[in-house]
């Protein structure tokens, strides 16, 4: 009981675009105070004041925010855990575009037609339903998700919205700086438009310093930002562009891989990639196009920069962060994944609070076990904890498509209290036995393809 008033009254009410709807539409019956402020309200924010229009639940209804790798493994899962659920999926995109593999679509080694995928097929398959639209709050109290095509109710809420670039700790403070920075020189780690763009930069660069970064922290994906590097610097060399790639990591050494890494940098692209560990960015000079650290600058013709990253802010706008998480991660039981205080409501995928590696293929697999989790206790069940598996491989060259990779899992330490890495199988040997491992590998394992098609014996 005790932190469930305390959500529930913090949660929605504090979500910006959603105060109106709150204010107008509480949990219990429309009163003549709600006619009186729909009636200030302006005619274009009327919708989210309705029920959104989707079909009658026919169910326990559990509503997904977020079809990335957590909330389509989820919207599978959860029904084929306890098939009487009614899954909803919402997703504020029209299609899912993998990031995992879209390094290696840079250099032209896949299609994008490989990486992108209908969610109405996913969810036509797998018997669930998907909305497309954005989350802006939700009430626990009420068991509401609001939306901008208005408010959906739900036995059960998952928030799998992914993460959002930090960029006040690159010292870009400023809302309309952060928005140039992220139209101009996208870090490509949070929206498939900043692929496209990434794209086109790399195969019309013209000649000139391309300067790319490695956050620090828990950010996405620990490898690929160095993977791609590699990809951009063989591109440059297939095209025979004269350029010059600057590398600076925010950490004070390669972070993962770093032998296959480093020989890759030193062999394959000693005329292209010049690393520079221990670059902590203080500032970006966005019309100047110059990066400051702590000692130096470094001014570039053209640029990728990708800030450190935090949890959706969705989740700080509903009141659910905790207060100690440096990525303002949702306060949630490190085990069950649901919120302290409610039972109902759960946080997975790179938005969780427990500090397993941002990948896809760990929110997929995590996803099958919170699926587990929430059909037990709606049964009134238990399930026993069990790690979620990190498994990424990096291209590293692309004439012939070379490649290596890790797997790994996790264990909980009860003396330190905290997670740690366990049963890790790392090959940095990259090969082309590793790419074939790899591609079209990644469709497989890392569930595209039994995720978004019928069941394909996985
Ligand atoms: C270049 C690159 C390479 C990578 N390589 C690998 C790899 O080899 N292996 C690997 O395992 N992982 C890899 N990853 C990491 C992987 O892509 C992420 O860890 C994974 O996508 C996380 O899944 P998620 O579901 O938590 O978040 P996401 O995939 O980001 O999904 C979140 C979804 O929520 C939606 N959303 C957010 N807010 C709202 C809202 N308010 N309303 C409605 N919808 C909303 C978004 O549109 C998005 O579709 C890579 C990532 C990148 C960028």
């Amino acid at each position: 009981m005790k932190n469930i008033d305390k959500i529930s009254r913090r949660r929605f009410l504090q979500t910006s675009g959603a105060v109106l709807a709150a204010n107008a539409a509480p949990a219990a019956a429309v009163s003549s105070a709600a006619g009186d402020a729909a009636k200030q309200t302006p005619p274009a924010l009327h919708k989210l004041l309705r029920k959104a229009s989707i079909p009658a639940s026919k169910g326990a209804r559990v509503v997904i925010v977020g079809g990335g790798w957590s909330g389509l493994t989820m919207a599978k899962y959860l029904r084929r855990f306890n098939p009487a659920f009614d899954v909803l999926l919402i997703d504020r995109q029209s299609a899912f575009v993998s990031f995992p593999v879209s390094n290696a679509w840079l250099a032209d080694q896949v299609s994008l037609d490989f990486l992108s995928h209908s969610f109405f097929d996913a969810a036509n398959n797998h018997g669930y339903h998907f909305l497309q639209t954005t989350a802006l709050g939700f009430e626990g109290e009420s068991r509401r998700v609001y939306t901008d095509r208005g408010y959906v109710e739900y036995d059960y809420l998952v928030l799998a919205p992914g993460i959002e670039y930090d960029y006040p700790r690159i010292g870009v403070d400023d809302d309309e700086a952060q928005s140039l920075l992220f139209h101009r020189y996208p870090g490509g780690f949070v929206t498939s438009s900043e692929l496209l763009t990434i794209k086109h930069k790399i195969h019309h660069f013209p000649g000139g310093t391309f300067l790319l970064n490695v956050p620090d922290g828990d950010y996405r994906c620990t490898a690929a930002p160095y993977e791609r590097a590699c990809m951009v610097a063989a591109v440059f060399k297939r095209r025979r562009v004269r350029a010059k790639i600057l590398l600076l990591d925010m950490n004070s050494e390669i972070k993962i891989k770093k032998a296959g890494f480093s020989r890759a940098f030193e062999q394959l692209y000693g005329d292209y990639i010049e690393y520079l560990p221990s670059s902590l960015i203080s500032n970006v000079d966005i019309e100047g196009r110059r990066v400051e650290t702590e000692f130096d600058e470094y001014p570039f013709d053209d640029a990728i920069i990708y800030p450190p990253v935090r949890a959706s802010r969705l989740l700080e706008e509903a009141g659910i962060t905790d207060p100690y998480s440096p990525q303002k991660a949702a306060d949630t039981d490190p085990f069950r994944y649901h919120l302290i205080g409610d039972e109902r409501v759960y946080v997975t995928g790179d938005s969780r609070s427990q500090p397993f590696s941002k990948g896809g293929h760990t929110a997929h697999s995590e996803a099958q076990y919170v699926a587990e989790v929430i059909a037990a206790h709606a049964l009134d069940k238990e399930v026993l904890w069990r790690s979620p598996q990190t498994m990424c491989f990096s291209a590293v060259d692309i004439e012939p498509l070379r490649a290596m990779s890790i797997i790994t899992y996790y264990k909980f330490n009860r003396q330190t209290g905290l997670f740690a890495f366990d049963r890790t199988h790392l090959i940095d040997q990259w090969d082309a036995q590793g790419a074939r491992r790899a591609w079209p590998g990644p469709r497989a394992c890392i569930g595209t393809c039994s995720t978004f098609s019928r069941p394909c014996g996985r």
